[in-house]
């Protein structure tokens, strides 16, 4: 189904207004707080782009080429992803960390109880199988490999000099992705009225699109940081639960489209 531009604005914002049916009797708790706590994990200076980033994040397919597992210097692992392998693979915590993994490259409390999966330089990440093609621990995968596509490729340093969103250097699945978001753009060209309104709408005072900037932001720390520190922003918040990213999908498209827009 081909829909016009007009049509596509008029879809993400009913799927804003959907999301309200996350938000408690009462509204939201805790607001000022746990966007705090969040300021302490991302900046607000780089939210633009980390809301894109999380936002191109959920509607990006990865075509499982292979190429991050085969060129990632390093991949990081939590004891949270080091359990949860190990559970799969049905090894015990320790045989698994002696077989799979290595000290922190890295040291002090950033790092804390994180090691890096026994990958070397140069080498595929051992649980990468040509065969699949991709990972064998695919339902389980480290939480830097979720995050793999923008969020951990992104340098929101560099998003914030150029003023644009970072490209994600030869993925095929990144490509697809902004040549959707150009041909968006082309067809808004030939519709000055629905341009005008979405180059206004995130920057807008509308309560739907506050809710979604918040649950974006949401989502992109379950992307970036992991679910169990989502939910719990998501509990003190008195939400129904986090997101699913198929909710926060049309809208995310929007926004991503935004991005451009306001380079011109
Ligand atoms: S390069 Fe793109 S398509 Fe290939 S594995 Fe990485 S994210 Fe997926
Ligand atoms: S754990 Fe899986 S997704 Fe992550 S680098 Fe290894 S093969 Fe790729």
């Amino acid at each position: 189904m081909n829909l016009s531009p007009r049509e596509e604005i008029d879809r993400g914002i009913n799927a804003m207004q959907a999301l309200q049916r996350l938000v408690p009797e009462g509204g939201l708790k805790n607001l000022e707080k746990v966007k705090g706590e969040m300021d302490e994990l991302i900046s607000p200076e780089f939210e633009p782009y980390f809301l894109a980033n999380a936002a191109l994040h959920l509607l990006v397919v990865c075509e499982r080429c292979g190429r991050c597992c085969l060129e990632e210097k390093g991949i990081a692992v939590s004891i949270d992803d080091c359990r949860r392998i190990a559970r799969y693979l049905d090894l015990s915590l320790k045989r698994f960390m002696m077989d799979y993994t290595r000290p922190h490259e890295l040291k002090g409390e950033l790092v804390g109880s994180a090691r890096m999966l026994g990958k070397k330089e140069g080498e595929a990440c051992p649980f990468f199988d040509s065969s699949l093609p991709g990972c064998r621990i695919y339902s389980v995968k480290p939480q830097v490999c979720t995050a793999a596509l923008y969020l951990s490729k992104m340098n929101l340093l560099t998003c914030e000099e150029q003023q644009k969103i970072v490209t994600f250097p030869i993925c095929s699945a990144d490509e697809k992705l902004r040549a959707r978001i150009a041909n968006y753009s082309l067809r808004l060209d030939e519709d000055a009225e629905a341009k005008s309104e979405l180059k206004g709408l995130f920057e807008s005072a509308r309560s739907e699109v506050e809710l979604f900037r918040l649950l974006l932001r949401l989502k992109g720390m379950e992307i970036y940081f992991g679910p169990e520190k989502a939910a719990l922003l998501a509990r003190r918040l008195g939400l129904a639960r986090v997101p699913e990213d198929e909710e926060l999908k049309e809208a995310g498209f929007l926004y991503g489209a935004t991005i451009n827009l306001l380079r011109e």
